[in-house]
């Protein structure tokens, strides 16, 4: 089941999205990484989809990438009675520690080193920024707030104090225990939010130790002056609009989505445009016109993959909505003026072989109109290499280790396949023949080329090209 396009789509799990049949349904409309949200549900509710997730990709045949984001150290509300309450401007609303169940008048803020800071006249912003809220009278234990910018509020959503630094590690207890649980469950990307400084990075991936791919959230100010850096000890990178659009003020945000899209093609790592994509197919079954822009010019930009939210994880729509990716994606990447804006930007190669095998395959497939270009790669540097050249020609990646293969599904113009070591350079050849033929890259009669290591299985031994025709 190859995907006609290069810009893959993350999706969202959640209570809309828990059956095997809707999960089924989501990746055969376009779904290439799942993303279990850690600030939500239960490990015994990632447990379930987790399963779900494996059989469904025994059954596609396609290896899918499971995304475990961790919470970070996010302040969020507590739950209500009601599933959902309306809070209008000039309302009074308090929020406290006493853990029971919130209504219109009140809800649970268990957060004691905000109430802590809070003063009279400061700005709390909820959910994203929706709603606001500004303290009237407030002590260690509560503050009585009025409703500046009402709306709906539901469980759980998330509270920013703009300009307001909180004394709070990067990572706490509960994102501890939820990266243990992701990791024996089997997740192959883990997502660190709000980091701010390359230290968090540093300590994410010691506490990884190799065992998934390990994703920045950027969605803090800080992280942008440091930004290269961070790049640099990440395997991915997420564009976190949710909260950085709250914590910096929205006009900056398009500018920043650039700016960290280039950092990461610069460095080949993949990056994620997120939240709010499609936001009103939450609702309703197709997406306003500034939505369906908004999906474009990130693919536009050669951004690895685009995000569904809430739009999948609790929408009304999940699969209409990742349909609907898939179609703008698919529309964006025959646009006659793709090309250009992709190339407009280009990243310098490396003094690696990598590098220079790479260059030298599309070179060749170009010349030969070959179709496509077939990989074989160990740790998924040479995939990740060819990728990061936004080539025109399908990447397909042969690739032994199951976790590389996953990892590779988020990678742009990647198709990962999982296929076992060629045994010699015949061996090679044919395995890449058959499988670009059986994956529907390659008819009989058209050209592919084939870049491999010697000895193989060797990681980051990438030293061969070869030309093939499929029969
Ligand atoms: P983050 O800051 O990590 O993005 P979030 O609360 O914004 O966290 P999203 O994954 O962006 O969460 O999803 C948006 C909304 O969708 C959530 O606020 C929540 O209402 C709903 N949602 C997402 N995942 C789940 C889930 N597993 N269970 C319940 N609700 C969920
Ligand atoms: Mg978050
Ligand atoms: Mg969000």
């Amino acid at each position: 089941m190859r995907r006609e396009r290069s810009a893959k789509i993350v999706a969202t799990l959640g209570p809309a999205t828990s059956t095997k049949e809707r999960i089924t349904a989501i990746v055969r409309a376009g779904a290439d990484v799942l993303r279990f949200n850690f600030s939500h549900g239960t490990h015994a509710d990632h447990a379930e989809r987790y399963a779900i997730v494996r059989e469904i990709e025994k059954e596609q045949g396609r290896p899918i990438a499971v995304l475990a984001d961790l919470q970070g150290p996010k302040l969020r509300i507590g739950t209500f009675e009601k599933e959902r309450i309306g809070l209008t401007r000039g309302d009074g609303f308090r929020l406290d520690l006493d853990p029971a169940p919130g209504d219109q008048r009140r809800v649970c803020l268990p957060h004691t080193e905000i109430l802590s800071v809070l003063k009279p006249g400061t700005d709390l912003l909820l959910d994203d920024g929706r709603i606001q809220l500004e303290v009237l009278q407030c002590g260690p234990d509560f503050a009585e707030t009025r409703v500046v910018t009402g709306g709906g509020l539901s469980n759980r959503k998330g509270v920013n104090v703009p300009g307001v630094i909180l004394p709070i590690n990067a990572m706490t207890e509960k994102d501890r225990a939820d990266l243990h649980y992701a990791l024996e469950l089997g997740a192959d990307w883990v997502a660190l939010s709000f980091v701010q400084r390359p230290e968090d990075m540093a300590e994410g991936r010691r506490l990884i130790a190799g065992r998934a791919a390990v994703m920045a959230k950027i969605e803090k100010p800080a992280a942008m002056d440091r930004l290269r850096e961070i790049v640099e000890l990440s395997d991915g990178i997420m564009v976190a609009r949710g909260d950085l659009g709250v914590e910096m003020p929205p006009e900056a945000v398009p500018g920043l989505q650039k700016r960290i899209i280039r950092a990461s093609r610069d460095a080949g790592k993949p990056v994620i445009v997120a939240t709010q994509m499609l936001e009103s197919m939450v609702h309703a079954p197709s997406p306003t016109r500034a939505e369906a822009s908004d999906v474009a010019t990130a693919v536009y930009d050669g951004a690895d993959a685009v995000m569904l939210s809430a739009e999948s994880a609790s929408g009304e729509y999940p699969v209409e909505a990742v349909a609907m990716m898939d179609r703008v994606i698919k529309s964006v990447e025959h646009d006659q003026f793709y090309r250009s804006y992709v190339n407009a930007y280009h990243a310098e190669a490396e003094r690696t072989p990598a590098d220079a095998i790479t260059l030298a395959a599309n070179h060749v497939a170009d010349t030969m109109q070959a179709a496509c270009i077939v990989t074989y790669t160990t740790s998924g540097t040479t995939a990740l290499r060819a990728s990061r050249e936004r080539p025109e020609h399908p990447i397909l990646g042969l690739i032994t280790r199951k976790v590389t293969a996953r990892k590779l599904a988020l990678a742009w113009g990647v198709h990962p396949v999982f296929a076992k070591d060629a045994e010699d350079l015949d061996d090679m050849v044919q395995t890449a023949r058959r499988i670009a033929k059986e994956e529907g890259f390659a008819a009989p009669g058209s050209s592919i080329v084939i870049t491999a290591g010697l000895p193989f299985g060797t990681p980051g031994a990438t030293n061969i090209l070869r030309i093939a025709w499929v029969t």
